[in-house]
Formats: structure tokens, sequence, C-alpha cells
């Protein structure tokens, strides 16, 4: 329970939220403001209202009906009908629901682990390799406590990895995500580089035959080609071509370590030899790696045929980037999805220097924010209340680390969010006539404009309150047993 909590009330007809500040990064920018919003559709029968922290959450389809400065707001014509539901929050800035662009949600069992810089990222990957979830049911709770850690987070939508334990690929996190009240995108994961490359596509045709139809509740299936060093070139064109075909966006991560600008530029290394100890490697391998290439310039041809295709393509995490690198993404139109907690954790700085989001957002490239998995999040704790699983925890942390506009970062974990997932920006505008995925709201005390709302719930550390998420199924795919989180 949170007493300091604003009271939601269940599903209003017409809802009134009269907050410290309003704002979305599109640009409506309001302090001492008011929201008008009236219910659109018939909320999906819910055996139990959504509840978080003991308060219970609005869930169900909402129109944006007006927004501005609460004296403007008094005069509107709706205000006068009955049943009109008002909440009170004077020292909070209400913003959309946060999207987390790249998560892992089927790690969240193993909760957070100290990362051992002298096994390197390859020995990171054996420990998750080892720890992870092979059978469906244990894979769907894992995923159910990352949807719970995500609600609790703010966030409304997500782009989940489905892992593929043994190369196997996993329809269970989309039918949890589907079954929960996100938002958001499955990427189905897949390896498909030297000798058991064949047998991999022929694995994911099948599996996309059985399931690219997929789509429920808010949630699409896409797919995740896993990186430059386990899926060749030709696999992503053919992965691409799948996803032009079915409507898919696409995922996957990119220049991420040293390990992977070696393999690329050379052919050798330790991720070289790990794809020998599992009896992957073939030198055929070597027609297309080994050229001196970065991993962005490699896999560029890639990203220009998603382009044409009209596949939406994201790249996660981007750490190491040289100035041509960035001139090949803008020109592909890709989405980066930089997980600024992972870097930090993995020591990216060390290998390639600060993180170049800013100047990516400065060449157009839209840069999404992503908590990577909860192995990564040292001080979040899986299944307790706290940072975690939030974007607003990567926002603060860069605000913290780099300052800068904090609009950026609003953008960057919500509307930028989206573009990455291949979903309508408009999900995060809180203009009028809009139908934003959620609401959340953060204590700002003492803010007295919208700006100086913003950057003080970037300067604290209270949790944000989710009031309200559009997605209303029900809520039995978030833990198994219990109906309430
Ligand atoms: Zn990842």
């Amino acid at each position: 329970m949170n007493p300091k909590g604003p009271p939601t009330p269940a599903s209003p007809a017409l809802w009134r939220l009269d907050a410290a500040a309003i704002a979305d990064a599109q640009g409506t920018r309001l302090a001492r403001a008011s929201i008008l919003l009236e219910a659109t559709g018939p909320s999906r029968k819910q055996s139990e209202p959504l509840m978080l922290r003991g308060r219970s959450v609005t869930t169900g389809p909402y129109r944006v009906v007006a927004v501005g400065a609460a004296h403007e707001i008094d005069r509107h014509p709706a205000c006068a009908a009955p049943g009109l539901v008002r909440t009170s929050l004077p020292d909070r800035i209400l913003l959309p629901g946060l999207v987390n662009a790249h998560t892992h949600l089927d790690l969240t069992h193993i909760g957070p682990a100290d990362f051992e810089a002298s096994g390197g990222f390859v020995g990171w990957v054996d420990m998750v390799r080892a720890s992870r979830h092979h059978d469906a049911d244990a894979i769907g709770r894992s995923v159910g406590l990352g949807i719970r850690q995500s609600l609790l987070g703010g966030v409304v939508a997500v782009g989940d990895i489905a892992g593929a334990p043994r190369g196997v690929p996993q329809i269970t996190p989309f039918r949890r995500l589907a079954g929960s009240p996100l938002a958001g995108v499955s990427f189905v994961e897949f390896f498909a580089i030297g000798r058991p490359e064949p047998a991999a596509r022929t694995r994911l045709a099948e599996f996309l035959e059985a399931h690219a139809a997929a789509a429920d509740a808010g949630v699409h299936l896409g797919l995740q080609p896993h990186a430059t060093n386990t899926v060749s070139l030709p696999s992503f064109r053919w992965a691409i071509e799948q996803a032009a075909a079915r409507n898919l966006p696409l995922m996957t991560h990119l220049a991420e370590t040293p390990e992977e600008r070696r393999f690329i530029a050379e052919g050798t290394g330790p991720q070289r030899e790990l794809l020998e100890r599992l009896q992957v490697w073939d030198d055929s391998i070597l027609e297309h790696i080994g050229r001196g290439l970065s991993p962005v310039a490699h896999l560029a041809p890639a990203m220009e045929l998603a382009r044409d295709a009209g596949v939406p393509f994201a790249a996660a995490h981007v750490n190491d980037a040289t100035d041509e690198d960035l001139t090949l993404l803008a020109r592909a139109r890709a989405t980066v999805c930089y997980c600024p907690r992972a870097s930090a954790y993995f020591r990216a700085q060390e290998s390639f220097g600060p993180h170049r989001y800013r100047d990516m957002l400065r060449a157009g490239i839209p840069v999404a924010l992503g908590t990577d998995s909860i192995v990564n999040l040292p001080g979040a704790a899986a299944g307790v209340e706290g940072p975690g699983m939030s974007t607003l925890d990567e926002m603060r942390a860069l605000w913290r680390r780099d300052g800068g506009d904090p609009w950026d970062l609003l953008r960057m974990a919500t509307t930028d969010g989206l573009r990455a997932l291949g979903l309508d920006p408009a999900g995060a505008s809180l203009a009028p006539g809009s139908a934003p995925l959620g609401l959340i709201a953060i204590a700002c005390d003492g803010a007295v404009t919208v700006d100086h709302a913003l950057r003080a719930a970037l300067s604290g550390s209270a949790h944000p309150d989710l009031l309200h998420i559009r997605n209303d199924s029900c809520q039995t795919g978030i833990d198994g047993e219990q109906t309430s989180i």
C-alpha cells in the first residue's frame, strides 16, 4: 500500500486530472494544467481491476478531449457533465506511459548479477546460457515477473526479446505479453551462422508459418537476428525478407562489445572461439567477415535493405560508433536502442569512450531507451519494488551523469521507443484527439514551470505511479496465480 499515491477511479466515462504539470515529447508542455479524457470503448470484462502498490489502475481506451491550463479546462462543457471523475495531482507531473524498447523479460528470474570482467562478455553469455529456463512454463513465469517489474516502473510498452534457448524459437513470451496489460513487440530471437545455419532458417520459417499471424491485445511478433557475430549477413538479408513479407519489425544487438568488433573486423577472438566451442564454426563464415569493417559498416547493406523494404530496424546498444557509422545509421533510417545502465555494466566506455547518443540525435537518428535484462541492472531486485525495469531509471541515470536536455530524454523514453517497435508514436501523445497507451505521474515537488517539473522528476528517486493503461487484457498472464500485482 502506498498511502501517498493519488487515488484513481476504476474506469470513469469522463475523467479529469489536474496536475502540477502535463507534458509529452510531442509539444504538450503545460504547468498547473488539466487534461480531460473520455472512455472510447467498452472496457473488456475483467475479473478484478489491475492493482499496483495497492491502488487500482484505470484501464481501457481513452481519448484526450482537451488539455490546457486548469482555468481553461474549467470552462469546457464536458466538465459540467454528470459522472465526471476528478483526480488531483498537485505535486506531480503527468506524462505518457513509458516505453522500454529493449529488454529480455525471460531472464528476470536470474535477477541482477555482477559482471566478472575477467571472463569478458563471452563469460557473461555462458552464465546466462547456464541460468536461463528451457521449458515453456518456467519461461512464462520469468516473463510474468518482468511484466510486473515493468508495470511498477511506469512502462506501458516493451520491445521484449523472446530468447531461443538451445536455438529453439519461443512463443510463450508473446502469449504472456498478450495476456498482460503491456503493449509492444515480442522479438523472436534466432541464431544462424556456420554449420547449423540452414537448419536454423528452416526452424524459424516453420515457427513463422505457425505463428506469424499472432497479434493480440496490442502485442505483435517481431524478429531478432541475435547479433552480427551469431547471424551471417545472408541470414540477416533472409530475415529482412521474412519480416517484409509478414509485416514484422526487426531488432538486433549491434556494435555492443570489443569482442564483436574484433570478430567482424578480423574474424578472430573470443566470439570466434565461442562458435568453435559450440561446433558451429565453418570457414565459410570468413566470406563475410574479417574485412576490417566496423559492425555497423558490416551490417549497413542489410539495414538499407530493411529501409527499402519498409521494415522498421532497431539496433540495440551501438556502443561502438564512428562518425562514418553514424552516417550509415542515419542513411539507413535505423533506430538505436540505448541501454545506459547495461553499457555501464559491461564497461563499454572503457573500450569505446562515452556513448554517442547525443551525436546520434543530432544526426537525426532516433534513440530509444531500454533497460536490457534485469541481470545487468545492479541495484534492481527481481520481485522487489524499487528501481529496476524502468526506462525512468535510465532517464535518471543519464540526467545524473550527463545533464543535457530533459526533453530529449522524455522523447527517448516515449516517442522514439514506439518508433523502435514499429508502433505509432501517437501512442505517447497527450494532445487533444490522441489515445495514449498510458499515463504516469511522478513527484515533482516545488516545480513552478513545466521545465522545472520535468527536471525535478528526473532529479528525484520516487517511483512513477501508473494511473492508466489502455490495454485492458485480463491479468492472468502476469504471474500465473495472482490477478493483482
Ligand atoms: Zn539485449
